[in-house]
């Protein structure tokens, strides 16, 4: 890789103008990143500019006076071993690297009004049973509803992930797996705000699962699609919930 500023010694580097690449990437982000890594794993040759001085674009960090701090993605996930959504660990697969990481005890330790404290263990029952006990007259409505994202979750887990855009894809997708894409087309037209309420009627545990919604789809759960919902608040409680082992520490309050 190299840098794309006038002032960089690397774009000097006669070998780079003169080399004959088969791709050249802008951009370090992880989609500059991964492009360059299948692409390199097939024997291309691939030069990747970025204009910043380290690479990693939002999933990058940054220090000031001694912190480090995460540029933007602070829960990468991806890292997991089992099913399909461990999408970064084949990527680096792909061209013989690993990153080392580190369990995720807890997901997102949210600190809301009313004292409500709620810690998103990545043990399942954890987190039902410590949500129930703030919450005991909807305990059976929590089941139900995180069940529900599960079922979401397991569907997508279970299916190769590539481009929705792809009709090829999606037909080889339906037919290896038509349990899971028909249980998937069931959640199309609905929104987390509409499962949720099917099952729980108090205001406040609603509104938890709106903040639980806002910090991943940046809407509240009526405006959040289901099948976003079911990956994001079913994946925190699950073995996949790993992150590097250099990642910086992170709480979110609201
Ligand atoms: C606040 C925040 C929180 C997030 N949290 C999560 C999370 O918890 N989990 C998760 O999986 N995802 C999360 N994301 C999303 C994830 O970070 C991004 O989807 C992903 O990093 C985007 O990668 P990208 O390669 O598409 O783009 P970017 O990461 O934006 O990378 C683009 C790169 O291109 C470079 N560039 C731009 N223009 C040029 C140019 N002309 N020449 C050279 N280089 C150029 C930039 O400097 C940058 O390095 C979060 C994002 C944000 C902002």
């Amino acid at each position: 890789m190299t840098t794309h500023s006038p002032a960089s010694p690397a774009i000097q580097d006669n070998s780079i103008a003169t080399t004959t690449w088969d791709a050249i990437i802008i951009g370090s982000g992880m989609g500059g990143l991964v492009t360059a890594t299948q692409l390199a794993s097939k024997g291309a040759k691939v030069l990747v500019l970025e204009r910043y001085t380290i690479p990693g674009g939002s999933g990058g960090y940054f220090e000031r006076n001694g912190y480090r701090f995460d540029a933007g993605a602070s829960m990468i996930f991806g890292f997991g071993t089992e099913g399909t959504t461990n999408l970064l660990t084949r990527a680096l697969a792909a061209v013989d690297a690993t990153i080392e990481t580190i369990p995720d005890p807890v997901q997102i330790h949210y600190h809301l009004p009313n004292d409500l404290k709620v810690k998103v263990h990545r043990d399942y029952e954890q987190f039902i049973q410590e949500l129930g006990d703030r919450f005991p007259h909807e305990r059976q409505g929590i089941r139900k509803f995180y069940d529900e994202c599960w079922s979401i979750f397991n569907s997508l887990n279970a299916m190769e992930l590539l481009s929705l855009e792809e009709l090829g894809y999606l037909m080889r997708v339906f037919f290896s797996n038509p349990l899971a894409c028909l249980n998937l087309a069931k959640y199309l037209p609905q929104n987390a705000g509409d499962i949720a309420r099917r099952y729980i009627t108090d205001p406040e545990l609603l509104k938890f699962i709106d903040i639980e919604c806002y910090c991943w789809s940046v809407v509240p759960a009526d405006l959040t699609p289901a099948i976003n919902a079911g990956w994001y608040l079913a994946i925190g409680t699950t073995a996949a919930s790993t992150i590097p082992k250099a990642a910086s520490a992170k709480s979110r309050s609201n």
